[in-house]
């Protein structure tokens, strides 16, 4: 399993960083985890072919984790000539959220006759699932975003990645995290606990209960972008876009 990040940024784009966006590629398709308005852009810098794509897991609805999708899903349509089927999949709530998305920013586009396969599915946090040859589980975290906000772990060909969303600390996480080859970690803010994010203080605090082989710190506000050398220093990954990792 190959995890490219395309984007890591907070919602408002802090140090220059594309909102959330990570390519995983596995054993015979390629899919991204989640899905910031930015994306478009940053996959072109990244030399990203949309038309490789196989699947969106999203997790979970706020638009700097799902509002490139109109966007992608009208540059299939019109400019990529795609053929390839696009499977997207998010928490309960995802079809109708795509949906009025598309109609706020290109009215009536939701009612287009797709020129290739397209399905919306929605994953019951708790549930184990199979999405394109991936097993996925999520867990339901603490973020409003108006539906279920999940935490992610994918496996594929042995591997998992493993990935917490927006979420403030909560319990939850632990077994999304436990013996994964990788959990990616929502860092946002460096001290200040906020509701729905978590500080790098509270991850220091928790770090131990958390049994991921690696941990990457993603999502992080000026605050935290600031102390980035503390958090390598500490054994973290520190996410940037453009890092690619053999899981
Ligand atoms: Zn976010």
């Amino acid at each position: 399993m190959r995890l490219t990040v395309i984007g890591c940024g907070d919602a408002f784009g802090s140090g220059g960083r594309f909102q959330t966006c990570f390519m995983i590629e596995g054993s015979t398709r390629k899919i991204l985890l989640d899905c910031g308005a930015s994306t478009p852009v940053a996959l072109k810098l990244r030399n990203v072919d949309f038309n490789t794509i196989d699947g969106i897991v999203l997790s979970h609805l706020h638009g700097d984790h799902f509002g490139a999708l109109p966007f992608l899903l009208l540059e299939s349509q019109f400019h990529l000539q795609r053929t390839r089927p696009l499977t997207v999949v998010g928490p309960p709530g995802t079809r109708e959220r795509v949906t009025a998305a598309m109609e706020v920013f290109f009215p009536r586009s939701s009612k287009n006759v797709w020129r290739f396969p397209f399905e919306v599915g929605e994953i019951t946090p708790g549930i184990p699932d199979e999405v394109l040859g991936f097993s996925i589980k999520t867990a339901e975290v603490i973020h409003h975003s108006g539906a279920p906000s999940t935490a992610v772990r994918l496996t594929e060909g042995g591997k998992t990645l493993a990935y917490s969303g927006d979420t403030e600390w909560t319990d939850a996480l632990l077994p999304v995290a436990d013996g994964a080859d990788l959990f990616i970690m929502e860092c946002y803010d460096y001290s200040r606990s906020m509701p729905g994010h978590t500080s790098f203080a509270t991850l220091k605090d928790k770090r131990a209960s958390l049994k991921p082989k690696l941990i990457m710190v993603t999502h992080m506000n000026p605050t935290m972008l600031a102390r980035q050398d503390e958090a390598r220093a500490a054994g973290f990954i520190v996410a940037e876009d453009g890092l690619v990792l053999e899981i």
